[in-house]
């Protein structure tokens, strides 16, 4: 059986080729490694093979995860909460997190700065944006990201870096990097909007284990990798 450290390898080798293939420098998209329903032994053993950014989507799960890893002592993690946020748990995020992708309203983003303790680093956070209007999606629409991000580059504790998504399955590579480019095309657009008010705008979050390829060719900077990484998942959370 393939460990996660041979997956992992493999997936950076996925991310070199397609780089490689689309012109891009292998320094320009990141993984991140998306650990939710996986245990912390899951997270040592990524980490043992070189891995630090670590992506969960539910904020207990998260939070007890963050402080199991605290207690092993594994140094240099960084933690990204990707998955939908409630008002009532922005304090544990804002807590524990290093970054939150799913910001897509301003009460969260307010709350979030509000409760970013002072001893930490800003929060850093990318606005998730509903690329292509699926149903029942969480994000905001594209016409209203420039609002919200001009308001969110607006608060103390928060550090904006850009755009998150996360487009239906599509049919085929083409189809999939025909959405990620118009999620590349809004990066730009909005970054060039909000010049100076947003200083560290350099983060285009798209790409999973099925259509990362896609992704790195439309420009994204950052891919969030579970499965190929740790193996199908047991439980499916909602
Ligand atoms: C689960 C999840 C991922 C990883 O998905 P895989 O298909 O397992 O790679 C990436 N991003 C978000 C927001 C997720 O919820």
């Amino acid at each position: 059986m393939a460990t996660i450290s041979d997956n992992l390898q493999q997936v950076r080798q996925r991310l070199a080729a397609a780089c490689q293939r689309h012109g891009r420098h292998p320094a320009e998209v990141s993984l991140l490694a998306v650990s939710k329903t996986f245990g912390v032994e899951a997270v040592a053993e990524a980490h043992a093979a070189g891995q630090r950014a670590f992506g969960e989507n539910y904020v207990q799960e998260g939070v007890e995860k963050i402080e199991a890893a605290r207690r092993l002592g594994l140094p240099g993690l960084q933690w990204h909460c990707i998955g939908p946020l409630q008002s009532n748990k922005t304090r544990l995020v804002a807590e524990h997190f290093d970054w939150v992708q799913s910001v897509d309203r301003l009460k969260i983003a307010q709350r979030l700065s509000d409760q970013r303790p002072d001893a930490l680093e800003p929060l850093q956070v990318c606005i998730q944006v509903n690329i292509d209007g699926g149903a029942n999606k969480s994000g905001v629409a594209p016409d209203e990201v420039l609002a919200l991000a001009l308001a969110v580059a607006a608060l103390p504790r928060l550090r904006l870096r850009g755009l998150m998504c996360i487009p239906e399955p599509a049919a085929d590579f083409d189809a999939a990097r025909r959405v990620f480019l118009q999620a590349q095309a809004l990066f730009q657009r909005v970054g060039a909007a909000l010049g100076d008010r947003a200083a560290a705008w350099d983060t285009l979050s798209m790409g999973m284990s099925a259509d990362m390829e896609a992704a790195v060719a439309a420009g994204s900077t950052m891919v969030r990798v579970g499965s190929a990484i740790f193996g199908r998942r047991a439980y499916p959370r909602a």
